[in-house]
């Protein structure tokens, strides 16, 4: 590991490892807001295809253009010949152990037990000396990962058995060069340090192994951000990061409450987190909060109050105007939107876009009946009707949504945050469609002043969101001074 420490240094980065958390990333200088810490390749990385990006990808830089399937498996795309040489080595042993599989159990195969057959595959190239390693790139890191296999229980204990045996299977190779036990805990290592690689707009394009960020630790409120360019992974600083700080990003979702972010870490990462946020938990503060963003909303149409429960536990009470909320209507309220969103979920999964709108709008309505106006609830729903609209091109109705939605965000996400920034943008492009030019230079400013910290200025992504604001800069002018323009 002195190697990779003296690589880190040589990026003004350091490792301490403490006794609580493990292994941690330092600053060994200052960084500035949109300052890149560290970026890497994946040591293994797999695309996917799901419901959010259904198209085939290249499995070496994640595009979705001008893809070619190989002939010789039938299984993986690449965008170039660039690409297919650059995971050739690899893919060559994979494809041959891939074509020798059924080919209706080839497409069954999950990502998981294809990032594994890949991981098998690169560590024994590795010993064969036949993939160059360096020091941020090689077996010995992912050896060093945490597997937290004391905390899995028994049941997937048997799963990754199950899953290690299959890689066997797929293999093929001689007992001597195959370890299953080895293959069960690398399970257990990818479920708390795989990445989902994503695009810009933060849509998942596959999975990646990248170990050195894996040293990076969470926080509720983190200082830096990760994102993806291509296949590699990018952390840049959020805010103002001084010499001797702990770089820190979050790994889940974190818009909920305390205890829905704390379930969330336990169960995927079996930690207890002891960021700045959740130590504040049980506090007036942090129950205050926890009840605008998941709880009860005041009774009367009339109050923004939000609900807590009585010292006894047994009634709910406007914190604001001290009227009781009534259980039963409560009660009753949160079954039929269990109902109702089981079956707007199924409408849209099957294609019924007409239906699931009158569902969802229906859920919209009973919610905003039950909940805080910032409850994530009713965030969730809102995103979902703009999504569909947005699929529609109904940019009026989507419009509509989005901008319902930027309050919550303002108030859930950190005001640097890339899911904040995205929805700025979001809400320029719909301004811009609608002809609103003005509001939407106002949205579009706003979003690059997010996006270029935690984006950078350089992508495709970002270049395209500056050309449209200087578009609609120049549209705005001529629209307020056409004269000067004439
Ligand atoms: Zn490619
Ligand atoms: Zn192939
Ligand atoms: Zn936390
Ligand atoms: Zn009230």
């Amino acid at each position: 590991m002195e190697e990779l420490q003296n690589a880190l240094n040589n990026k003004n980065l350091t490792i301490s490892t403490l006794l609580e958390k493990g292994r941690c990333l330092f600053a060994a200088r200052d960084f500035s807001p949109g300052e890149v810490i560290i970026s890497e390749n994946p040591y293994v990385s797999v695309s996917n295809k799901n419901k959010e990006s259904p198209e085939s990808k290249c499995e070496w830089c994640f595009s979705s253009n001008n893809l070619k399937k190989c002939s010789a498996c039938h299984v993986v795309w690449y965008c170039s010949s660039k690409c297919q040489r650059s995971d050739w080595k690899l893919h060559s042993v994979e494809c041959k152990a891939l074509s020798k599989v059924d080919k209706e159990r080839v497409k069954s195969l999950t990502p998981s037990i294809r990032l594994m057959v890949r991981l098998c595959i690169q560590r024994k190239l590795e010993n064969e000396k036949i993939y160059p390693t360096s020091a941020m790139d090689n077996y010995k890191l992912v050896e060093a990962l945490v597997s937290h296999m004391s905390d899995v229980d028994e049941k997937q204990m048997v799963l990754y058995a199950q899953m290690a045996n299959l890689i066997n299977l797929i293999l093929q190779w001689p007992d001597s060069e195959i370890n299953i036990k080895e293959i069960a805990e690398n399970f257990s290592k990818l479920a708390c340090n795989a990445h989902t690689v994503c695009d810009s707009e933060l849509r998942p394009l596959g999975t990646g192994l990248y170990p050195v960020i894996s040293i990076i630790n969470h926080s509720c409120l983190p200082n830096s951000v990760l994102v993806f360019e291509g296949r590699m992974a990018v952390v840049r600083a959020m805010q103002h990061i001084p010499k001797g700080t702990e770089v820190l990003i979050s790994y889940v979702e974190i818009a909920g409450s305390t205890v829905t972010r704390q379930k969330a870490l336990k169960e995927q990462y079996f930690f207890t987190c002891a960021c700045s946020r959740c130590i504040k938990m049980g506090q007036v503060d942090d129950i205050k909060e926890s009840a605008i963003l998941e709880g009860y909303r005041c009774k009367d149409s009339q109050c923004d109050g939000f609900l807590l429960r009585d010292s006894d536990d047994r009634e709910f009470i406007c914190q604001q105007c001290g009227l009781l909320g009534d259980k039963e209507e409560i009660k009753y309220i949160t079954s039929e939107l269990q109902l109702m969103s089981e079956k707007a979920s199924m409408s849209l999964s099957s294609g019924r876009k007409t239906e699931a709108i009158v569902a969802y709008k229906t859920i919209e309505e009973f919610q905003l009946k039950l909940y805080h106006p910032f409850s994530i609830n009713l965030m969730r729903t809102r995103e979902t009707l703009l999504k569909i609209f947005m699929e529609l091109q109904d940019w009026e109705e989507a419009f509509k949504y989005c901008r319902l939605t930027i309050p919550i965000y303002e108030r859930v996400y950190p005001k640097c945050h890339p899911l904040l920034g995205l929805q700025y943008y979001m809400c320029g492009k719909l301004e811009w469609l609608l002809g609103e030019t003005e509001q939407a230079v106002r949205s579009l400013t706003k979003a690059l002043d997010v996006l270029r910290i935690t984006h950078g200025t350089k992508t495709p992504f970002m270049m395209e969101l500056l050309s449209k604001l200087d578009e609609a800069r120049a549209e705005a002018s001529y629209k307020l001074h056409p004269q000067i323009e004439d």
